[in-house]
């Protein structure tokens, strides 16, 4: 098919493709150009590394073996040796690879990276740039592939991380990371794979990626087991995480009652224990799946402790009058005090755990209006949410 050297070994500024253009000579590049030969047409094969298989050779780590048994990996038309085990290693896989293409006598042009590819319809072909010269075509495949780029997240502050960051396609080995902790990020294929060679070589790798919790109330991460640092998901900072700071050790009363003035040392709670462990992750930054949350922790903490926490937020509402009678084990108080004491009313959260967060409405009067959306009549007090 020709080279864009000439026998001097000059730059030909173009050359001429009897047949498709193939732009990649990965699985995919030769598989296409084996099929072709195999109908009796020519191809030209335009690969930017300098061999075949360059993914696997030059991007993988050294324990890859096919992830799927290898009935699904061959290519047409010339499969597998049958000595290869079910799970062909990365060496076996490229001296397939290798045979595949002597076998078929493909021979791409190597060293040609493709800049640029566009139809040129005054003239009716392809004109395919690559740093050499400029092929032509009638044909144009693309088989570059769906993961030769590292698609490495956003994450703000990484540059003040003094340990290495590492792409999965430059990781070679865990005995680079012995004794370490490695975070990882990604849980597909190759995340998994890289944990357990961390694991075999000692190292303590934390994995992260997460669904978003179904439905739709708020989110929170529950940080226990972790020290303090902070936290991002999907590239947003949730801030700073601190659950080993626990809350001053005297002061919490069971009791509490907000009623009157407010000062600090109303309804002191987790006296002892933490102060903080939810922290609040807004749904609006999630995806419904594959989400990465990424941790920088200060003093060591144990990430496989972390969970979601999902609130529930509901409503109550509750009414009384002067009429209403009181509660029954409130008469005999009356009889002891000899004072009559007046209707009561108590609102009680329906599961254990929950809380009232906040009184949004009371009224002494006559209101309007359902649950959740009552509002003041002509006949009341403006202020009675003031004193509640
Ligand atoms: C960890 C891991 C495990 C996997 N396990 C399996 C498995 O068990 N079974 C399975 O079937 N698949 C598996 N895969 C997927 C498999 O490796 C890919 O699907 C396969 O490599 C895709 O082949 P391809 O030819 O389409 O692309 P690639 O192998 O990515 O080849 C694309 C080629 O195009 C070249 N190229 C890119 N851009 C240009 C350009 N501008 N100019 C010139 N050349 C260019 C690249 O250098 C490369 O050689 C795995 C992948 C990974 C990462």
């Amino acid at each position: 098919m020709g080279s864009c050297k000439n026998q001097e070994g000059n730059r030909q500024n173009c050359l001429w493709v009897h047949g498709p253009i193939i732009v990649g000579a990965g699985p995919s590049g030769n598989l296409i150009s084996a099929c072709l030969k195999n109908n009796g047409v020519r191809s030209l094969i335009l690969e930017r590394s300098d061999c075949i298989a360059s993914l696997r050779k030059q991007r993988t780590y050294d324990r890859l073996k096919l992830h799927l048994p290898k009935q699904f990996c061959e290519l047409p038309l010339f499969g597998f040796p049958e000595n290869f085990p079910k799970y062909p290693t990365k060496h076996q896989f490229i001296s397939y690879m290798e045979s595949y293409a002597s076998h078929f006598n493909i021979e791409p042009s190597f060293e040609q990276v493709v800049k640029r590819a566009e139809f040129d319809s005054t003239i009716g072909f392809w004109r395919v740039q690559t740093q050499d010269c400029e092929y032509i075509s009638w044909w144009i495949i693309v088989a570059t592939g769906e993961n030769v780029e590292p698609a490495i997240p956003e994450i703000p502050g990484i540059e003040r991380f003094d340990g290495p960051v590492v792409f999965t396609s430059l990781y070679t080995s865990g005995s680079d990371f012995r004794n370490q902790s490695v975070l990882l990020v990604g849980c597909g294929n190759s995340g998994m794979e890289v944990s357990l060679d961390l694991c075999k070589h000692n190292a303590t790798p934390h994995m992260t990626n997460f669904d978003a919790p179904s439905g739709n109330n708020p989110i929170a991460l529950d940080f226990t087991g972790m020290g303090k640092g902070e936290a991002w998901v999907n590239g947003q900072s949730i801030g700073r995480y601190w659950p080993t700071n626990n809350a001053p050790s005297s002061g919490c009363t069971n009791s509490c009652n907000y009623r009157g003035p407010y000062n600090s040392n109303k309804c002191l709670k987790n006296c002892g224990k933490p102060s903080q462990q939810l922290y609040h992750v807004p749904r609006s930054w999630l995806q419904s799946s594959g989400n990465t949350l990424v941790l920088f922790e200060e003093m060591g903490g144990d990430p496989t402790q972390l969970s979601f926490a999902t609130k529930q937020i509901g409503s109550l509402c509750s009414h009384v009058s002067e009429s209403h009678p009181q509660p029954v084990d409130m008469w005999s108080t009356d009889q002891m005090t000899g004072k009559k004491s007046g209707p009561m009313l108590s609102l009680e959260c329906p599961f254990p755990n929950q809380i009232i967060s906040s009184i949004k409405f009371a009224s002494f009067g006559t209101p309007r209006g359902t649950c959740g959306s009552f509002s003041h009549s002509q006949c009341s007090d403006n202020g009675a949410l003031s004193i509640i």
